[in-house]
């Protein structure tokens, strides 16, 4: 099983010409990684950035995998990248990478059997295209083909700030294990993107103080709490969250994760709490934002510093539940309401948190083994149900 279960399904890789705007043509690369189908189709992010690998795409979409199972999602895990440094081109020049990349993985994509969603460096327009791509070849509008879509072509309302929701109604319930109230917590976000501008934004509504956020510029401190809607404005207005009237700078960014406060949210990258770092950590808390924010090494220090760590299958698993919703709703038809998808997504982590913080508990385990203890045993299990062909 564990040999199974260690190697991805399907691996694609496609290079991808692309006409630059000034006639000359590159090869880009481009790869889509499906780990696991024991459980439906599969289901993860399209990343483009100058430093994906077919290793990364592969870590992605085993991660996938789980947080699928744990979250009780019937998908098993994809993910999906192309480097490529999106900053570098033109909005057409985009377009044609992602149309040239829809084309080249048509065969795999499919509501039935692969949906692509937004990742690093891609978004709700790259999603579009890619719908209508798929629709156009295949000639018939899929709306289910892929999930994190404008309103307009069939997107969930709610689904832009699900991760963050998410991230942050786990928060609140290990801020209450450890017996900090909201009103006494203080927390510190990494990363002011798609995830922790909303974590930002639904902690302090819950009346956490936010003294600290940074992005790829620089990091900002308040140690009376940031005023995280003019924050936002200013981050709008800017383009960064440097220079915030009210704030005193970080001079090192990174030191940001050192902070003493209750809850600290890596939402930016990978690897940002390592070895080298993770005994000066003094966070009561960490619930990962990011997709592997924390080392290996740097896990085990935390836990024996007592640090109560929220692994990201967990914390970040709003995006794939809203996802669900949204290819649910798309394959049906049927619209359902803000309201609707903010309770049932509320109601899936609550579920998750608890069946992983019991496990936890009752054996003895961190949260992550907890978490991934459980997950795999649900896709053992699939597996196992259905036999091995022939
Ligand atoms: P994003 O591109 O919208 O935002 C990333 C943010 O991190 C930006 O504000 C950027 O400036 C900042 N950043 C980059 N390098 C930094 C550094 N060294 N220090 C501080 N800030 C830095 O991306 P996102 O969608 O918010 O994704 C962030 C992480 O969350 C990724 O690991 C992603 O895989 C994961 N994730 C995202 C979703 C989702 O729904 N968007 C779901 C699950 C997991």
């Amino acid at each position: 099983m564990y040999e199974l279960l260690a190697e991805p399904r399907r691996e694609v890789a496609v290079s991808i010409p692309l006409r630059r705007d000034n006639g000359e043509v590159e090869v880009l690369r481009g790869f889509r990684v499906q780990h696991n189908l024991s459980r439906g189709p599969t289901k993860g992010g399209l990343r483009f950035s100058p430093d994906v690998s077919i290793d990364e795409v592969r870590a992605l979409a085993m991660w996938m995998t789980w947080k699928c199972a744990l979250l009780d999602v019937p998908y098993g895990g994809a993910k999906g990248g192309v480097r490529v440094d999106p900053r570098k081109y033109s909005t057409a020049e985009l377009e044609r990478i992602t149309r040239r990349y829809t084309s080249e993985l048509a065969h795999v994509l499919g509501p039935e059997s692969d949906i692509p969603a937004p990742d690093v460096g891609t978004d709700q327009q790259t999603m579009a295209w890619m719908m209508d791509t798929y629709s156009v070849n295949r000639g018939r509008t899929t709306l289910g083909v892929v999930t994190g879509k404008p309103i307009a072509l069939g997107g969930s309302v709610g689904r832009a700030d699900a991760t963050s929701r998410g991230v942050v109604h786990v928060a609140l319930e290990a801020l209450k294990v450890r017996g900090i109230s909201t009103h006494q917590a203080t927390a510190a976000v990494q990363g002011f993107g798609k995830v922790g501008r909303g974590a930002a934004r639904f902690l302090s509504e819950a009346s956490v103080q936010v003294v600290a956020v940074s992005d790829q510029y620089g990091a900002i401190y308040a140690p009376h709490g940031l005023d995280v809607p003019g924050l936002e404005a200013h981050v709008d207005r800017t383009g960064s969250v440097v220079g915030f009237a009210g704030s005193e700078p970080i001079a090192a960014k990174e030191d940001l994760l050192l902070l003493d406060v209750d809850l600290l949210i890596p939402a930016a990258v990978e690897g940002v709490i390592t070895a080298a770092n993770a005994g000066d950590v003094q966070a009561r808390i960490i619930v990962e934002g990011a997709n592997g924010p924390t080392t290996t090494e740097a896990d085990v220090i935390l836990n024996n510093r007592g640090c109560l760590v929220v692994p990201d299958i967990l914390a970040n698993a709003g995006g794939v539940v809203v996802s669900y919703f949204e290819w649910v709703q798309a394959n049906q038809s049927y619209w359902w309401s803000a309201r609707d998808v903010a309770e049932r997504l509320e109601s899936r982590m609550l579920a998750a948190w608890t069946r992983v913080y019991d496990h936890a508990e009752s054996r003895n385990l961190t949260l992550r083994s907890a978490a991934t203890s459980l997950a795999v045993q649900v896709v053992a299990d699939a597996h196992r149900q259905r036999g091995l062909y022939p």
